[in-house]
C-alpha cells in the first residue's frame, strides 16, 4: 500500500489565505527586511522565493544585497538601523553566511521581536520554557502539516534526526511541550543505532541533509515519514527520505520538493505578521 503524501504546497496555500486576510485587516502593511550576503545560488533562490512569497500576501519588502567580501562591521550596521527602521517589522538574514563572517553574532544582534526565523538566542530560551515567542519556521511548519491532516502526536513515540539550532533541537522542544505532549528521541550522528531508533517510532522525522539516508528498514509499517532534508544532487533536489521505497511502507510522507520547504517559507509570513502585531499592537 503506498502512503498518503502530505501536502505541503496545499497547506502553504491555505496559510497564505489566511496571512492575506490578516493583513488585510490591519491599517499598516507588515514590513519585512530581507538580507542577502554573497553569491550562493542557492541562497538567491531561497530568498526569492520569500521575497515573491510576501509580496503575493500583501507584506512590504526591504531588501538588502551584500557582497561576499562585505565586513562583519558593515553588516552589523545594516541590522542596527533595520532593528531602528520602524516600517521593518522582521528581518531575515539568510544563511549560511559567507566564510569569514560570524553568523551567530549577527543573528544575536537582531532585535529578538523582528527575528522572524525564530533563531535568536532570546527567542530559542522562550521556546525551551514553553513561553509565547516566534519560533523557528521549519519546525512550527511541520506541526502544521501534522495538525492539517490530524496526525496525532499526544502520546505517541517521534524519533527525530538531527539536532541542529534551526530544526531538530526546536522541534524537539515543540513535541515535548505540555500538551503536545509526544515522546521525543532525537538522534544524531553518533547514534550508536539508528534503525533500532527508528523503527518502532510512529513518527520519523529527518532533518539531516544526507540523500536518501532513511530506508524502508527504519519505518514501522504506517508510521508518518517527515523528511526536511534537501540536498542537491545530479538526480535534482533529494530529501533525506528514499521516498520510492519508504512511500511503500509508511502510512504518510512529505515528498520533496513539495512538502516541508513550502511551509518553511509559509511559517515566515506568519511570523512577520506575528511580529507586527506584537510590536505595533
Ligand atoms: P545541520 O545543521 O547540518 O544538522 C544536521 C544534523 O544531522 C546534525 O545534528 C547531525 O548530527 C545529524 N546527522 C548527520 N549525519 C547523520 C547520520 N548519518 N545519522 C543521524 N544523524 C546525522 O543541518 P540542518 O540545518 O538541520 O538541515 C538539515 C537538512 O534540512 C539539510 O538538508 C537542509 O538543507 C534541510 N533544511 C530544509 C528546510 C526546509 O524548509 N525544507 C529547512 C531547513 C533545513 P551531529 O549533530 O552529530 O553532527
Amino acid at each position: 500500500m503506498s502512503a498518503r503524501i502530505l501536502d505541503g504546497k496545499l497547506i502553504a496555500s491555505r496559510v497564505k489565505e489566511e496571512v492575506v486576510a490578516a493583513v488585510a485587516g490591519l491599517d499598516y502593511t507588515p514590513g519585512l527586511a530581507t538580507v542577502l550576503v554573497g553569491d550562493d545560488p542557492a541562497s538567491h533562490s531561497y530568498v526569492r522565493g520569500k521575497r515573491r512569497d510576501a509580496e503575493q500576501v500583501g507584506i512590504g519588502l526591504f531588501h538588502h544585497e551584500l557582497s561576499n567580501t562585505v565586513e562583519q562591521g558593515v553588516l552589523e550596521s545594516l541590522i542596527d538601523e533595520l532593528n531602528a527602521d520602524d516600517d521593518v517589522d522582521g528581518i531575515l538574514v539568510q544563511l549560511p553566511l559567507p566564510d569569514g563572517l560570524d553568523a551567530g553574532a549577527i543573528v544575536e544582534r537582531i532585535d529578538p521581536l523582528k527575528d522572524v526565523d525564530g533563531l535568536h538566542p532570546f527567542n530559542l530560551g522562550l521556546l525551551a520554557l514553553s513561553r509565547p515567542g516566534l519560533r523557528p519556521c521549519t519546525p512550527s511548519g511541520i506541526m502544521r502539516i501534522l495538525s492539517e491532516y490530524d496526525i496525532a502526536v499526544s502520546g505517541v513515540k517521534v524519533v527525530v534526526v538531527g539536532r541542529s539550532f534551526l530544526v531538530g533541537r526546536p522541534l524537539a522542544l515543540i513535541l515535548s511541550e505540555k500538551g503536545v505532549d509526544a515522546t521525543v528521541t532525537v538522534a544524531h550522528s553518533r547514534t550508536r543505532d539508528l534503525v533500532a531508533e527508528t523503527a518502532d517510532a510512529d513518527i520519523v522525522v529527518a532533518a539531516v541533509g544526507s540523500p536518501r539516508l532513511i530506508t524502508a528498514e527504519h519505518v514501522k509499517p504506517g508510521a508518518t515519514v517527515i523528511d526536511v532534508g534537501v540536498s542537491r544532487t545530479d538526480d535534482g533536489l533529494v530529501g533525506d527520505v528514499d521516498f520510492e521505497s519508504v512511500v511503500e511502507v509508511a502510512g504518510a510522507i512529505t515528498p520533496v520538493p513539495g512538502g516541508v520547504g513550502p511551509m518553511t517559507r509559509a511559517m515566515l509570513l506568519v511570523n512577520t505578521l506575528k511580529a507586527a502585531e506584537g510590536r505595533r499592537g
